[in-house]
C-alpha cells in the first residue's frame, strides 16, 4: 500500500539483530555469540548466548580469561564448563518440541560440531551464520554432521545500511 514506510527491516535481519541483541548479554571477553530460532511463520521461539552450564554463575563462576590455557589448571579454563549459544537457544524453547521441526537458526557463529550434533537432533532445518568459525578443521565436522541430517545452512547477507544495525539498536538503547 502507499504511505508505507520503505526503509523497514526484513524478517533476516530482525532475526540476526536479535541474535547479535542476544550475544551482547555473554560475559565471555572473546567470544559472543548469539543465537534466535524461528519457526515456519516467522514466530521467534527462543534465544540464546553462550553462558555457564547449569548450576554455575556466567558472572561469578566461570573462568572466562582461560589463564588454564597457559597454566594447565583445568578448572580454569572456560571451554569445559562454557554452553554455547546455539545449546542454550535449543533448551531455552520450552515449547512443543514439533515446533522445531523445520526451523531455522539465526546464529552469530557458524556452530562448533557438539552444537551441530545438537542442531542436528533438534529438527532445526536451516542455519543462517553471520560469521564463519576460524578453525577450517571443525567447520568441515560440523557441516559433514549437519549435511547428513540434511540441515541446510548459508551466510547472512546483510544490506548496506543495516550492518550497522546492532550499534544502532544499542545507540537507542542507551539514550532514551
Ligand atoms: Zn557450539
Amino acid at each position: 500500500m502507499p504511505g508505507e514506510r520503505k526503509d523497514y527491516i526484513s524478517w533476516d535481519e530482525y532475526f540476526m539483530g536479535i541474535a547479535l541483541l542476544s550475544a551482547e548479554r555473554s560475559k565471555d571477553p572473546r567470544t559472543r555469540v548469539g543465537a534466535c530460532i524461528v519457526d515456519k511463520d516467522n514466530h521467534i521461539l527462543s534465544t540464546g548466548y553462550n553462558s555457564a552450564c547449569a548450576g554455575m554463575s556466567d558472572k561469578y563462576d566461570m573462568p572466562w580469561a582461560s589463564e588454564g590455557e597457559q597454566t594447565g589448571d583445568k578448572m580454569k579454563i572456560k571451554d569445559y564448563f562454557v554452553v554455547h549459544a546455539e545449546e542454550n537457544a535449543i533448551d531455552n524453547y520450552l515449547g512443543p518440541k514439533e515446533k522445531l521441526n523445520g526451523a531455522t537458526l539465526y546464529v552469530t557463529l557458524f556452530p562448533c560440531y557438539k552444537c551441530a550434533q545438537k542442531i542436528a537432533r533438534s529438527g532445526i532445518k536451516k542455519i543462517v551464520y553471520l560469521n564463519m568459525y576460524k578453525k577450517e578443521d571443525i567447520n568441515e565436522i560440523s557441516k559433514y554432521i549437519l549435511s547428513k541430517a540434511n540441515v541446510e545452512w548459508q551466510p547472512y547477507k546483510a544490506k548496506e545500511e543495516v550492518l550497522e544495525l546492532k550499534s544502532k539498536v544499542l545507540e537507542k538503547l542507551s539514550n532514551n
